[in-house]
């Protein structure tokens, strides 16, 4: 009783749903060395190559030589630098909205802005799937929370035209974190402007990998900012730095200053780390190289892949659509896809399993993601690793794939 914490952590090792951490000792990249191996890892969030870019980490070192490290204290005390001043404009002109702010964390920036947009009186409507950060906001705010079933943009509009409401707020990971799919955006902007309601998209894996200059899924689809009033992005993905932003209207922008807990009651972020950010924006905008380099890697590993006899989340979709650097393989149980991940372990490549609660029971997955600084020959390596495991060791690969795929539907 009270606070005897082994039953449950033993629980959890029993239904194999225990985490543990283990020590990244080089830079991140496709090559690393974990615990003191050698190993070639396809799950960073870094897309485009950037966290451990020269220019990068130059203009960091540069901005920490003259303005120290610490960021000394909150926003609204002294610690708004101009470093995250200029950012802040940076980022408000690649989106194309009229301001932005700069926050800690994206899941900082997810609960700030929807509990400062949000009360008792208001209503918000999320995908089902969306980030954890999203769906904790939702349910912290204390306004009526609701959930849609994944990328049905018809069940969204039948809540839609349900109940009364001051404000109602209709939120969507852009790309999906744990899926690799986009949000089918246009419906949902057009449901929204039906019902008055506001569209909120967190566009944190999509910016730097979809749309011409990195712009995102927004800028994809042809949005404007008035489809899309709020719109979230996250620095630590394919940015390579660390933190997030909230791009909209200067009225958006002044109201999370006033309201924002996340952003107001926390010390600011280092003022290097805004400078480093505004050189990855400019490789990020520039370098389209690393979005043709990404998309010709996901389009050969999935072809191959499909070859082998893996099961894609995502069905191969028609050649027009931009594939995401996110290319799960479903496998279902928990247990199976730890034993896959140890398989490619043995075999000197690092892709992490991915386990309820994070997904949907029994959906369990590989979630395999690329990098536009692996090259052929790395995935070379992959692909040989998973046809030796298909041959050698076949129980691995997915046995029940309709299972897991229903189990994934289910819970919708
Ligand atoms: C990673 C992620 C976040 C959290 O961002 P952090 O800066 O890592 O806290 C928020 N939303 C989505 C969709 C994400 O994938």
């Amino acid at each position: 009783m009270g606070f005897d914490l082994a039953p449950a952590l033993a629980e959890k090792k029993q239904q194999h749903l225990y985490r543990v951490r283990r020590q990244l000792e080089s830079a991140q990249g496709p090559e690393i060395r974990l615990d003191g191996r050698d190993m070639l890892a396809f799950c960073s969030n870094d897309y485009l190559g950037l966290a451990n870019h020269p220019q990068v980490i130059e203009a960091f070192t540069q901005a920490a030589h003259r303005w120290g490290v610490g960021g000394g204290a909150s926003h609204l005390v002294n610690g708004h630098h101009s470093e995250h001043h200029a950012l802040e404009e940076a980022l408000a002109a690649f989106t194309q909205r009229e301001a932005a702010l700069f926050f800690s964390t994206g899941y900082m920036a997810n609960i700030g802005v929807i509990n400062a947009l949000l009360g008792r009186q208001d209503r918000v409507l999320e995908d089902r799937l969306n980030h954890a950060s999203l769906l904790d906001a939702g349910l912290l705010c204390g306004a009526r929370f609701q959930r849609y079933r994944h990328a049905a943009a018809e069940h969204l509009d039948s809540l839609l035209a349900q109940g009364d409401y001051r404000r109602t707020l209709v939120v969507t990971d852009g790309v999906f974190s744990m899926d690799g799919d986009l949000a089918p955006l246009p419906a949902l902007a057009r449901r929204c402007q039906q019902h008055s309601a506001w569209l909120m998209v967190d566009d944190a894996h999509g910016f730097g990998t979809l749309g011409v200059g990195g712009r995102g899924i927004v800028s994809h689809y042809g949005l404007t900012a008035t489809e899309v009033p709020v719109l979230v992005g996250t620095l630590g993905k394919a940015f390579g730095t660390a933190g997030a932003f909230v791009a909209g209207s200067r009225l958006l922008i002044e109201t999370l200053i006033q309201n924002a807990r996340t952003y107001i009651y926390t010390t600011a972020m280092p003022p290097a780390l805004a400078a480093a950010t505004r050189a990855s924006l400019a490789l990020l905008e520039q370098d389209e190289w690393r979005r043709e380099q990404l998309q010709t890697l996901v389009r050969r590993f999935r072809e191959e892949v499909s070859r082998i006899g893996f099961t894609l989340l995502t069905p191969l979709a028609e050649a027009d659509t931009p594939q995401t650097p996110i290319q799960p393989l479903l496998v279902g149980g928990a247990d199976q896809a730890l034993a896959l991940a140890a398989a490619l372990e043995q075999r000197g490549i690092l892709i992490t399993a991915i386990r309820p609660p994070t997904v949907p029971a029994n959906s369990a997955r590989l979630r395999v993601t690329f990098s536009a600084l692996h090259t052929h020959a790395h995935l070379d390596r992959l692909l040989e690793a998973l046809r030796s495991i298909a041959r050698e060791q076949p129980e691995l690969m997915l046995v029940q794939a309709s299972e897991a795929l229903s189990a994934q539907d289910d819970a919708e």
